[in-house]
């Protein structure tokens, strides 16, 4: 039993989050139920046939459909205000599916330059394998995106804002230009989530979701999910559906109570994150902090405008290359070592040698990771004991 959906269009996202796509079985439990099974059985042989031909809706085999992940991609499509949802069973399987469903050989991407390490080397490799090739171009510089273009270009891809830099491009720029050329626009939304900013109401085509980071929140599971309008994702449920790269219903279920907090936890998130910026923005130690919520940042102003938010992810330079930066580092005791981000915890690393050490010496420099470079993606910790932290790190440095 679905509760009246006819009034979801005008609740706001706090209630979304917590209400859309509630499914409710004949024993009217309250909280959202998780369905761990692989199929689902039929009363008649008429009646299994009517579903497998799709004649009558329903539940057939949990590769297709599944009662739990369709509540987890009703309420994130209701979220990103995207006419549809279809999850996946990782982020970057998201981003395959996209591919697969929309690229053929001798089809083209442009897309930023400062991307998830994974999502390059499946462009460049596994995407490039099929005969789909991909141009980089800086974020911000609209020009250099329209210049990449060719007739043969179908998709343009970006992640903003950028990690570690937190660089900004304007979406609704981008999707103007894409239009244009009769490609389509996928934004990777993973750092600032529905909560903070959406992209499909300026302009973009797709939203694309690593859940493992802030949709689950708390480190627990594994999925993804694109969202956008009916003609584009009725193809990608195809490639899901057929090859098989499907969400389980628990970890369905784990972002789906995560979604209920999200609102909050974001919020949450970008206070702790705009205070530590400042602070470190402050400290003698460090060189340069990057983080589009301060007022130093290039794109400060468009971040202002485009997002309700900056985000949880920060990066700060200190002088003395690699050697001073790994001391801070190990000199901190309550944030987590580890590449990992969108998690209550506070994590720390050293992008030169973790998240961008698969790039060569002049990629990294003209991506301007910098070997004193350090990322830090600021958690729900008490902002003193976080900051207490850093300083500790820092005073290694004196
Ligand atoms: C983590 C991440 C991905 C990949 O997601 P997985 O769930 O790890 O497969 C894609 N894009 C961004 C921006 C990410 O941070």
């Amino acid at each position: 039993m679905e509760q009246d959906q006819s009034r979801e269009d005008a609740w706001a996202l706090e209630t979304l989050a917590i209400r859309a796509g509630h499914h409710r079985t004949a024993e009217q439990e309250h909280s959202e139920p998780i369905f761990p099974t692989s199929s689902f059985v039929y009363a008649s042989a008429a009646e299994a046939a009517r579903k497998f031909k799709g004649e009558e809706p329903g539940n057939v085999y949990s590769r297709f459909t599944n009662p739990t992940v369709h509540t987890f991609e009703r309420r994130l499509a209701a979220m990103e205000g995207g006419e549809r949802c279809v999850a996946t069973s990782s982020g970057m399987s998201a981003i395959l599916s996209t591919a697969l469903a929309l690229l053929s050989a001798g089809d083209e991407i442009v897309a930023s330059r400062s991307l998830f390490g994974s999502t390059v080397s499946l462009f460049d490799k596994y995407l490039g394998k099929l005969g789909i090739t991909t141009r980089y171009v800086e974020l911000s510089d609209l020009a250099a995106w329209e210049a990449a273009i060719t007739p043969a270009t179908k998709l343009l891809f970006a992640e903003t804002p950028s990690n570690p830099l937190s660089e900004v491009v304007d979406i609704a720029a981008l999707a103007e230009i894409a239009h244009r050329h009769g490609a389509l626009l996928a934004i990777d939304n993973c750092f600032l989530t529905p909560a903070l900013q959406k992209p499909i109401e300026l302009g973009a085509d797709l939203v694309i979701h690593s859940a493992t980071k802030y949709l689950d929140g708390q480190g627990r599971a594994i999925g993804g999910a694109v969202v956008g309008r009916e003609r584009e994702l009725e193809e990608l449920f195809g490639v899901v559906r057929t090859c098989g790269p499907c969400l389980s219903p628990f970890n369905a279920w784990v972002f789906t109570k995560g979604l209920e907090t999200l609102n909050l936890r974001m919020r949450a998130h970008c206070d702790n994150a705009q205070a530590l910026a400042e602070w470190l923005e402050a400290h003698p130690a460090v060189v340069r902090v990057h983080y589009s919520g301060l007022a130093s940042h290039p794109q400060h102003v468009l971040a202002r405008r485009q997002q309700q938010g900056c985000g949880a992810v920060l990066g700060f330079e200190v002088a003395g290359g690699r050697e001073a930066a790994w001391s801070v580092i190990d000199a901190t005791r309550l944030l987590s070592i580890t590449g990992n981000l969108g998690d209550v915890k506070s994590t720390i690393t050293h992008p030169a040698t973790t998240t961008h050490g698969r790039l060569s010496d002049e990629q990294r420099a003209a991506a301007g990771i910098a070997e004193g470079l350090i990322r830090v993606a600021v958690g729900l910790e008490a902002l003193d004991d976080i900051r207490a932290d850093l300083a500790c790190g820092l005073d290694a440095l004196a």
